[in-house]
């Protein structure tokens, strides 16, 4: 765990968040200010802080990870839509620096997304 990083303390239990799956490597949870419903953050267990600086292992772990939590969001809300998101560095518009994937669901002309 790296020290002050936000979603380390959400793996650690420290700050609380909507659980959407968890297993030995991956975390997921709703995003805390969804731009859709169902707006869901994956993350691997181990801290890194952007795609430079993951291991490929780590990066296989995650990603491996999506297209299962993507058809669990499809089953819960289901969107007509889905984007998979990566933001690296800040002027990508990355704010928290532990790796991340976005799974943003989407609902047509009116989900207010763009
Ligand atoms: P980024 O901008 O780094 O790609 O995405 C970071 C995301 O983390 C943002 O969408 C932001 O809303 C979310 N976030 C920041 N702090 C928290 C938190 O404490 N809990 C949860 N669930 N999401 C958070
Ligand atoms: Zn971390």
């Amino acid at each position: 765990m790296a020290d002050e990083c936000i979603f380390c303390k959400i793996i650690d239990g420290e700050i609380p968040s909507a659980k959407v799956y968890e297993d030995d490597e991956v975390y997921a949870f709703l995003d805390i200010s969804q731009v859709t419903k169902g707006h869901t953050l994956v993350i691997p267990k181990q801290h890194c802080q952007d795609i430079y600086h993951t291991h490929p292992e780590t990066a296989e772990k995650l990603f491996s990870r999506v297209p299962k939590i993507a058809n669990a969001i499809k089953q819960t809300y289901a969107p007509v839509g889905l984007n998979v998101l990566n933001n690296n560095e800040e002027a990508a518009g990355q704010s928290v620096f532990h790796l991340h994937i976005h799974l943003i669901p989407r609902y047509g002309e009116r989900d207010g997304f763009s």
